[in-house]
């Protein structure tokens, strides 16, 4: 990974910025996301309006914050491009900018007299109009920091995610202290403006210097000065606040110290993805996405709407981040390994250190700029970033197995739940394109989530989860793995519903299971060694042909199905074939089976039913690994001590289209048809099956041939069967109008109808 970070580092992707986190003064620890959901609280505050005089211009922009105490931060304001704004004069005398949509809630209240206008409009325009135009700065302290970084500042923004809902549809903009000033900052070059140090008290050189930006009333008791209530004093006593309405809204809370979180902007290393977009998007071009709607929707639009990578964190453990810097000139550099340790700190044991932390920290490397001891920084970098280096860093590329390496990438095959759009598969994706501009892996199988049987999201709060050990003691593994891959398409949600599985269970394992039973069951009275015996076409019954040909079908079905990664598909040709080969062929064939001493069609029938059984287990040892190896171990390897020890370890079998026969499967096709119709028939005229009956007639174009008619007559218990192409003597049809349809339509011939 240093190593890839080092030519990331090269290729001048890699940059500190910084980034917005929910933070606790109090704690001085950032917390993720679950932790800040724990803790809000609803909080009475007061937020303010505020006018920033526009330069240049007798007029104000008027801006809204729920958070006065960002204020002496201010850099930037922001409109939505794409809604309405309007320059009015207000009856308080002042010229302002603002929401069109907003006006009445805001202004409204300046009318004082009955009838007077509370504003006029000067003028109308959409946000678009407004980008770029500068204000004067609301503070000093902000201006002077700006002035420092050689950076532009206190203009208008543009981005989609102001709204017109609250507010007067401009909002403040301070990079260091929220997730979309960063964000829309970073678009702009903003200057980095954090006047709160990191206990969460305004620093020095703002007028309000060791005030607390959000202390708790424990604080406050205790002598703490709140900068919310200093800020809109302020303001208003140079008459720049326009007004301090109050508001209610929950807001997070340290769940360890209860104190209320600020989002607060911490040094943090970013990969510049940016600049590597479009090869991104074309990386993903080359991707097989399964479905294909995943790698066009979800995963493109987040890679067409892609942020820089923050990749450092501020932990203990982890991979550490592999950057050292001067304290004194800033100059940094990037270790890409080993070796380049050990000569940049001029000290060759380096090159066998512990490459973690605490170890990795002691090494000091001299600056070459001043010739300073340069330190590692702090941080190390996000897991996320370990799991996309999988590829290279699990065979120690590039320092070893480049060979391996460059024979494997890109992967074959990948599959992981949807969760992983923006996780894996896209670590994954990244770090291939940065370091290979290829893609990492060829094919996605992109799963869904498995829900309760009523649709619901499992939780072990609602008590609907299922636990999965619970599941494979009481159905066990295969049945489990049969469900999944049969109940529906796997990048579908999945309702696990034990009803389905045991369905499955009993449909295909079941049948399988018994099938094979059976084999075992009438070999060992035979002592009958399938090596001994080959199968001989030429000699075989027609049940015979039909199975081989049905076999041959099916594996030429399920390699197909699962080569396109059709999941489902190869399950059903595999459940439909095990059936017919119980509820048909073995049915069919049992007496066989029972013939004394080992004729020709007694061997035929084993043999036939042998190579049935041992090919179907290899053809359904990927989905179903337990049931079919004990069928291979037991048919195969306790026979043939040279066969290959696991049905895994043999080679998925190959269809021998020479003994697919289409027409005779049709032929059978048709028997079965016929069979299930005529039971129907008996049903329905309450006949049962002992009870013989003297023929019946099939609709038919064509004749079967005499061997498919036994087994009809014999399967139906008629003594005779006839095929007739033409029916209508075996109908009548009698007429009788609908009243209802045909009335409005011919009306009076009617009667006429009636009597026809
Ligand atoms: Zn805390
Ligand atoms: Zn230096």
């Amino acid at each position: 990974e240093w190593w890839a970070l080092r030519t990331i580092w090269d290729k001048g992707l890699l940059y500190k910025g910084f980034k917005v986190v929910p933070y606790c003064p109090s704690c001085g620890t950032p917390l993720s996301s679950h932790e800040v959901a724990q803790g809000y609280k609803t909080l009475k505050e007061r937020s303010a309006i505020v006018r920033f005089k526009v330069k240049d211009e007798d007029a104000y922009f008027l801006a809204w914050t729920t958070t006065p105490w960002t204020l002496p931060s201010n850099i930037a304001l922001c409109v939505n491009p794409e809604d309405t704004y309007a320059k009015v004069k207000a009856a308080d005398g002042c010229i302002y900018y603002m929401g069109e949509a907003l006006l009445d809630t805001v202004l409204g209240s300046l009318a004082k007299e009955e009838g007077e206008k509370a504003y006029e409009v000067l003028m109308t325009m959409k946000g678009k109009d407004l980008e770029y135009k500068e204000y004067e700065p609301l503070y000093q302290c902000a201006a002077d920091v700006v002035e420092k970084q050689h950076k532009k500042a206190f203009f208008v923004y543009c981005d989609d995610y102001v709204t017109m809902s609250d507010g007067t549809g401009i909002v403040h903009i301070a990079p260091a202290f929220g997730e979309d000033d960063a964000r829309v900052g970073r678009k702009y070059d903003a200057p980095f403006v954090q006047l709160v140090d990191d206990h969460g008290k305004m620093k020095e050189g703002t007028p309000f210097a060791g005030m607390r930006c959000k202390p708790t009333e424990k604080e406050m008791k205790e002598g703490a000065v709140s900068a919310d209530p200093e800020v809109l004093k302020e303001l208003d006593k140079r008459g720049l606040l326009f007004a301090a309405p109050k508001f209610e809204h929950d807001y997070p809370h340290c769940w360890r110290c209860n104190t209320p979180l600020i989002y607060y902007a911490r040094e943090s290393w970013f990969i510049r993805m940016t600049a590597v977009k479009d090869d991104l998007v074309r990386n993903n071009q080359m991707i097989n996405w399964i479905p294909k709607s995943l790698g066009e929707g979800r995963f493109g639009n987040w890679l067409e709407n892609i942020q820089d990578w923050g990749i450092s964190r501020n932990r203990y453990w982890g991979t550490p981040l592999n950057i050292w810097e001067c304290p004194d000139c800033g100059h940094q550099l990037s270790v890409g390994s080993r070796k380049e340790l050990a000569e940049l700190s001029g000290k060759p044991e380096n090159e066998k250190i512990e490459l973690h932390r605490p170890y990795v920290d002691n090494v000091v490397i001299p600056c070459p700029k001043c010739g300073k001891d340069m330190h590692r920084v702090p941080e190390v970098i996000d897991c996320w970033f370990d799991s996309g280096a999988m590829p290279y860093a699990q065979l120690h590329y590039p320092f070893e197995n480049k060979d391996l390496f460059e024979k494997e990438f890109p992967a074959e095959f990948i599959s992981e739940a949807v969760d992983q759009t923006r996780g894996w598969f896209y670590s994954l994706h990244a770090e291939s394109t940065l370091l290979f501009n290829k893609p990492a892996y060829k094919n996605c199988l992109v799963l869904g989530h498995v829900l309760d049987k009523d649709g619901n999201k499992m939780s072990k709060s609602k008590g609907n989860a299922v636990d999965p050990m619970d599941a494979l003691n009481t159905f066990g593994a295969d049945a489990i793995r049969w469900y999944f891959y049969t109940n529906s398409a796997p990048w579908l949600p999945n309702r696990f519903h034990d009803k389905t599985v045991t369905e499955g269970q009993r449909k295909f394992l079941g049948t399988l299971w018994n099938t094979y039973a059976f084999y075992v069951l009438y070999a060992n009275i035979d002592e009958f060694d399938a090596t001994r015996y080959t199968l001989d076409y030429e000699k075989l019954a027609v049940m015979d042909k039909w199975l081989l040909s049905k076999l041959n079908s099916t594996v030429k079905a399920v390699d197909e199905s699962l080569g396109a990664y059709r999941i489902p598909e190869a399950g059903k040709a595999l459940e439909e074939f095990v059936d017919d080969m119980s509820n048909w062929y073995v049915r069919r064939s049992r007496t066989r089976f029972w013939a004394k001493g080992m004729e020709q069609d007694k061997i035929n029938a084993y043999m036939t039913l042998y190579t049935a059984l041992v090919t179907i287990a290899k053809a359904a040892a990927p989905m179903v690994p337990f049931i079919t190896e004990d069928i291979y171990q037991n048919l195969v390897v306790n026979l043939d001590k040279s066969a290959p020890e696991s049905v895994h370890l043999c080679r998925f079998p190959e269809a021998d289209e020479t003994l697919v026969d289409a027409g005779l499967e049709a032929k059978m096709d048709e028997v079965l048809k016929i069979v299930v119709l005529g039971r129907a028939g008996r049903n329905e005229a309450n006949i049962k099956n002992r009870q013989p009956l003297a023929g019946m007639y099939v609709k038919a174009k064509e004749v079967l041939p005499e061997f498919y008619q036994d087994i009809v007559r014999d399967e139906l218990n008629v003594r005779k069967v006839e095929f007739k192409d033409d029916v209508r003597e075996f109908t009548n049809y009698t007429f009788k109008p609908q009243l209802k349809t045909v009335g409005p339509k011919y009306g009076k011939l009617l009667g006429k109808i009636k009597q026809a």
